[in-house]
């Protein structure tokens, strides 16, 4: 089938079970197009329980995603299209590991980045993303505290914070984000010396203070929005310049390594999308046992103001 063709029976099969598209910031550039709405995560789940009238969720993303849409969106069906799209950072943690650092400090609340698994979820104390990961931090009347799973994003919280976070595990990383390095962006800063850089918090240190501006991908499309600068480096996954570049026709995007892709990320294709409309497959449902102390972490940090 032709991808007009193929577009054109998506939209149709949507229509006709009352779904909605949602695609995460990393999709492929067709997949975005094709979305109902584009964003984070927690930006996506959030407007599905808006939509009053929609009765599936197709989530293009990574496991982790999905699984919160469900837990936020318990009465509608959530399909992830792709049952092996799983984020290898959120696999990092497991509740072993959490209660393990909890005997070493009972007292320390546990705060976990939404990239982890409900399992995971359901035993901390309140989740955070990368766009709010400061102010739920500070939210919070205690000083050393779990953070879990991505070192990277707790180091940038201590930083801003003054707080003292412990990681767990130890050396949790997003293998995509990783792959920036500061001597990319500095062979990059040599050719294009007006650029600015922007880059995600999941970076290394190095990289982000080679960087004019961290923050999450929701974040980033406000900098690049608002910037007076014609080109702009981007140090986060490939698949946000697509958006980047439609809404900043007139701007020049740069990634600053071209390998940084998340192969998880681009297992959503538009045959599989219509084929998980067409099966309604995979049925993402999270046990109501977990998902409610999952619901509550998520739903405190809904509560802090960003
Ligand atoms: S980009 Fe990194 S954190 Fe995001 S889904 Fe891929 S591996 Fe996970």
């Amino acid at each position: 089938m032709n991808k007009v063709k193929l577009t054109d029976k998506i939209l149709q099969l949507k229509k006709e079970k009352k779904a909605l598209i949602l695609a995460h910031n990393y999709q492929r550039p067709e997949i975005q197009d094709i979305a109902d709405y584009i964003g984070d995560s927690i930006e996506l789940s959030r407007k599905a329980m808006l939509e009053k009238d929609a009765e599936t969720l197709v989530f293009c993303a990574v496991d982790f995603m999905a699984e919160s849409a469900a837990i936020l969106n318990p009465e509608k069906k959530v399909l992830l299209p792709t049952l092996g799209a799983r984020c290898p950072m959120a696999q990092m943690l497991t509740v072993d590991e959490i209660k393990r650092a909890k005997t070493h400090y009972p007292d320390a609340p546990v705060v976990l980045y939404v990239n982890t698994l409900a399992t995971s979820k359901a035993y901390c104390d309140i989740c955070c993303t990368s766009a709010n990961v400061v102010e739920v931090i500070n939210s919070l009347d205690a000083d050393t505290i779990l953070f879990g799973p991505d070192r990277n994003l707790a180091e940038y919280a201590a930083e801003k914070t003054g707080k003292t976070l412990i990681p767990i595990p130890e050396w949790g990383f997003c293998p995509t984000h990783v792959l920036f390095q500061p001597e990319d962006i500095a062979v990059l800063k040599q050719q294009y010396p007006d650029a600015v850089v922007m880059v995600h918090p999941e970076c290394s240190a190095e990289t982000r203070r080679a960087a004019d501006f961290v923050g999450s991908t929701s974040k980033m499309c406000h900098y690049a929005r608002e910037s007076t600068a014609e080109t702009i480096i981007v140090g986060t996954e490939e698949g946000l310049l697509h958006r980047l570049r439609k809404e900043n026709p007139e701007k020049r995007f740069i990634v600053a390594y071209e390998g940084a892709v998340c192969p998880n990320m681009k297992l959503t294709t538009l045959e599989r999308l219509y084929a998980a409309l067409k099966e309604e497959k995979h049925v993402i449902k999270v046990p109501e046992a977990t998902a409610k102390h999952a619901r509550t972490a998520l739903e405190k940090m809904f509560l802090v103001k960003s």
